[in-house]
């Protein structure tokens, strides 16, 4: 069964709104480039919609009555925003989940040298990517560094139009015999993405290593970090340059980190969009890590929702370990995150009837996975035809999809891991192309349509 493009059905009033949240969301791209920026940025715009913190409530065992509304921020990396409900959290809270980390390059522990009379930062790449991707685009470093005595130096180069771009470079063409015949995956090597920092030696100085030498300086004078400070620091390398519109009728975003950043933006929207207070608690959650397995304290896998939840339980004044399973396993949720959309110059790699395409709505995946569904959080049909119903009724344009052609690939989502409190969950994201590379497309009718379909979730389900 096809199902119509979204745009089709807009009049005035919706695209206006559908243009609106798209500059909000390119303006939040711009702002969140990594999992850290998309986390203070996500908690200012929740502190500017009446969210107080969770961990203030906590220390003064405040009360909490329905309608209140809580924001929490584990390690600066994650969030999770709450508005508790009439009904008492035993009976489950309504959760729509992404994840704000996306592919990049990381600089390693010990990162500076010199060759060839320019300074580099060696890197370890994070996440699934086309090494051939990074190289000769302007690039930009983000992150952190902590000095030993604690203070943290936050660092953004590249990205107002004074700051100085960073690059990796490629081998020519007219050297490149070789290289061109090597398969894709080795063209360029994980060793090989090894950022040009500087090229401008100090003078007057017996200095060896005078490039490096003169960065040093311009990082010490500039951020007072030293050489060693690397050790302690989370420094990320991504693409230069603001989310664009896209086409002719400006209809696609093209931007960095749509993966998952999109479904994060709309579900921020979706929950600041639910008015008084809702039936059911309503939580809004980002993980980190998801693209590297959603390990560490900061991935799903770890245990700050649940911890969450008895906090909440127990400032609603209803905490049993009993009713905090009961709660957990009567939640529902959508797991938010991209779906791979159909692209024509490539439709071999899809199934046509399966497939997500750009413009027709939010895309729900009743499972992902490879190789015969492996890995794969596999919704229950009762569930999915529960979503089904209020998307339908809330008149929100939604499409169904499987991860690319059987046998081709495959991938996975943070829902496996809220499955296994006994929850039902379902995937349900927004399509992108050219998913992992530098810079992603999607369609601004299908962030619409992700934002309408959350809300819609988190007030009827
Ligand atoms: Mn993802
Ligand atoms: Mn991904």
């Amino acid at each position: 069964m096809e199902r119509e493009n979204a745009w089709k059905k807009y009049d005035a009033k919706a695209l206006e709104e559908l243009e609106s949240l798209s500059l909000r969301y390119r303006k939040f791209l711009d702002n969140g480039k990594t999992e850290r920026e998309c986390a203070d940025y996500a908690v200012e715009l929740a502190k500017k919609n009446g969210y107080t913190s969770l961990e203030d409530a906590v220390k003064a065992g405040e009360k909490l009555a329905p309608g209140a509304k809580l924001w929490a921020s584990p390690m600066g990396k994650t969030i999770m925003l709450f508005i508790i409900g009439r009904q008492p959290l035993e009976n489950g809270m309504n959760i729509i989940g992404a994840h704000i980390d996306s592919p990049r390059i990381d600089v390693k522990q010990n990162p500076l040298y010199e060759d060839g009379d320019l300074a580099y930062l060696d890197t370890h790449y994070y996440g699934g990517i086309k090494k051939y991707q990074w190289v000769t685009l302007p690039l930009a470093i983000h992150g952190v560094v902590v000095r030993k005595d604690g203070t943290k130096v936050n660092i953004v180069i590249g990205e107002n139009d004074n700051d100085p771009v960073l690059c990796i470079s490629d081998l020519l063409i007219h050297l490149s015999q070789e290289q061109m015949q090597k398969k894709a995956s080795e063209v360029i090597g994980g060793e090989d993405l090894n950022l040009i920092i500087g090229g401008k030696p100090v003078k007057d100085t017996d200095e060896k290593e005078a490039v490096k030498a003169n960065v040093m300086g311009i990082l010490k004078d500039k951020y007072g970090i030293e050489e060693e400070d690397f050790l302690s620091a989370e420094l990320e390398i991504v693409p230069a340059g603001r989310a664009r519109e896209m086409g002719l009728d400006r209809s696609m975003i093209l931007g960095y980190g749509h993966d998952d950043r999109v479904c994060a933006f709309a579900e921020l929207e979706a929950i600041f969009n639910v008015e008084g207070v809702p039936e059911k608690t309503v939580c809004c959650l980002f993980a980190d890590k998801e693209e590297i397995g959603s390990v560490g304290a900061t991935g799903m896998q770890a245990h700050y929702f649940e911890n969450a939840f008895a906090e909440l339980m127990n400032l609603t004044g209803d905490y049993c370990d009993l009713k905090l399973r009961r709660g957990l396993a009567a939640s529902k949720m959508l797991s938010c995150d991209v779906s791979a959309g159909f692209d024509p110059n490539f439709a071999s790699a899809f199934e046509k009837k399966n497939a997500a395409f750009l413009g027709r709505g939010v895309c729900f995946n009743k499972y992902t996975g490879s190789r015969g569904k492996g890995g794969s959080n596999d919704a229950n049909a009762e569930y999915m035809a529960e979503v089904r119903k209020i998307m339908d009724d809330a008149g929100v344009s939604f499409q169904t999809a499987e991860l690319g052609r059987v046998d081709l690939g495959g991938g996975g989502t943070i829902a496996y891991i809220c499955a296994l409190y006994c929850m039902n969950v379902i995937d349900s994201g927004v399509a992108v192309l050219s998913m992992h590379a530098p810079w992603e497309i999607i369609s601004k009718a299908d962030l619409y349509e992700a934002m309408r379909g959350y809300h819609a979730f988190l007030v009827n389900a």
